[in-house]
């Protein structure tokens, strides 16, 4: 199967490409073939998907996401970061259902193609039972999305009958199951075998991680391994109480590819030392900012050589587009360079192009994916998405970086190609259910909502209270 992107302004993101401002992207059996200026690429008998007048890009690149919550949009507009410890993980995540666990998991990824997301690193923490991990890893396949499913070795409650609290404070602090390790496994082999395929098996570390003794984190370490997992990530917002970061750098006992989220305020000998052990760390401005959890560290560990992504993490709290991530991220570097200055600075220092690589070429590499994504470049995997500008807000523009990272919403995601399917055309996502799968959806969220309502939630905020005093 063979698709011309005909005769659009084509920022491949390749510094060897570079931008043509009238340019033909070639796919052959799913992968680039060729990039080069408009009618200097022979394709008898391509598709061609006219290009003109839109910017074409790389597929972005969502280094952090919880999935399975987009079907609890809006709940966690004002959450602070206890409410969101207690409402999502210690309630919402007892309420799912498979029927929840599937769609939630469907939404998201079809929610990420319709915004150019093609690789998202889902943390999925709402492993309560083998059938919901079934369920889980059947939505996002089903969505059609590429990146690394990270099954989170972390127990959940299940709410399916009469609730004790004494119950869930032991689910919520104990180590995780053993049952974990071979579901995970099943899990991999059912629906992951293929290490090259679009969605690739990975793992999560639980929350409580960073606060543990070295010991036990390294028999999370270990039982992570075992499971061959293509990426290992975990949130890891400080350097911890024990050492433990420096410790494992010491030792070189990181897994090969690991991405650690936020970072805010690990400390700056401990982000050296993570850049230098090849571990890599995901930023996710919207949830760092909105719950006051710190500092950005993605463009601070760029500077110690390490490699960083962006993340959108919450899609309760904010619509999963990376793209307001870097422009966010933008914006609060340029604040914080200027802070201290007694007058608006002569540079803004940070540049959109810097913020733009976060959700293309410098999140794949963090991802240790750049061999197949992030770039517009001969030989990776084609995906691929046409930003229309939109006529009033957008046009003319002069720098399509600009114009991609400032003037553009899904609304402008005209269309979205993962390995060279077309997922996502003339600004509809490609599925012809949408109208019943939005009744399903409205559904089971409507069915999350009333178990959670039913819930002796002040019994169960006591023993979060708890937890945390
Ligand atoms: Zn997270």
């Amino acid at each position: 199967m063979t698709t011309l992107i005909s005769g659009g302004h084509v920022l491949s993101m390749d510094p060897a490409i570079g931008d043509l401002p009238r340019g033909d992207v070639l796919v052959e059996d799913g992968t680039i073939a060729a990039v080069a200026g408009h009618g200097t690429v022979d394709a008898p008998g391509a598709e061609v998907i006219d290009a003109s007048g839109t910017i074409v890009v790389p597929g972005f690149v969502d280094g952090h996401r919880h999935v399975w919550q987009s079907l609890l949009r809006g709940v966690a507009a004002d959450w602070s970061l206890s409410d969101y410890m207690l409402q999502a993980r210690a309630l919402y995540a007892g309420c799912y259902d498979e029927e929840s666990a599937y769609l939630g998991n469907l939404l998201g990824g079809l929610e990420s193609l319709s915004a150019g997301i093609t690789t998202v690193v889902d943390h999925c923490h709402l492993q309560s039972g083998p059938r919901i991990s079934d369920a889980l890893a059947r939505g996002l396949l089903d969505s059609g999305v590429g990146g690394v499913f990270c099954y989170a070795l972390q127990n959940v409650p299940v709410y399916d009958g009469d609730v004790d609290p004494g119950e869930i404070e032991d689910v919520l602090t104990r180590m995780p199951d053993a049952w974990h390790d071979t579901n995970a496994a099943r899990i991999r082999d059912t629906y992951f075998a293929d290490d090259r395929a679009r969605l690739r098996f990975g793992v999560a570390l639980p929350e409580a991680t960073p606060y543990l003794p070295g010991s036990l984190v390294r028999q999370l370490l270990a039982r992570a391994d075992a499971l061959s997992p293509f990426l290992v990530t975990g949130h890891w917002v400080d350097s911890g109480p024990h050492g433990v970061l420096a410790e494992l750098c010491a030792e070189g006992a990181w897994p090969d590819r690991i991405c650690l989220s936020h970072g805010n305020h690990i400390e700056a000998d401990d982000l050296a030392r993570l850049a230098e052990a090849g571990v890599s760390l995901c930023t996710t401005p919207d949830i760092e900012c909105g719950m006051g959890i710190g500092p950005l560290a993605a463009r601070r560990f760029r500077a110690a050589g390490g490699a960083a992504a962006i993340g959108t993490d919450l899609s309760n709290y904010a619509r999963a587009d990376v793209l307001q991530q870097a422009r966010l991220l933008l914006q609060v570097e340029r604040s914080t360079l200027a802070q201290g200055s007694p007058r608006p600075p002569r540079s803004v220092g940070y540049g959109v192009r810097d913020a733009l690589a976060l959700a293309t070429l410098d999140g794949a590499e963090a991802l240790g994916l750049a061999d197949t994504i992030g770039s517009l470049s001969v030989g990776k995997r084609a995906d691929v998405v046409l930003v229309r500008p939109d006529p009033l807000g957008a046009q003319p523009y002069t720098d399509p970086a600009a114009a991609v990272l400032f003037t553009t919403s899904p609304a402008e995601i005209d269309t979205v190609l993962v390995a060279g399917e077309v997922v996502k055309r003339d600004g509809v996502v490609c599925r012809g259910d949408l109208g019943e799968l939005q009744q399903r959806i409205a559904d089971a969220a409507a069915s999350v909502r009333a178990r959670h309502h039913q819930l002796p939630r002040p019994e169960i905020e006591q023993v979060w209270a708890g937890l945390f005093s």
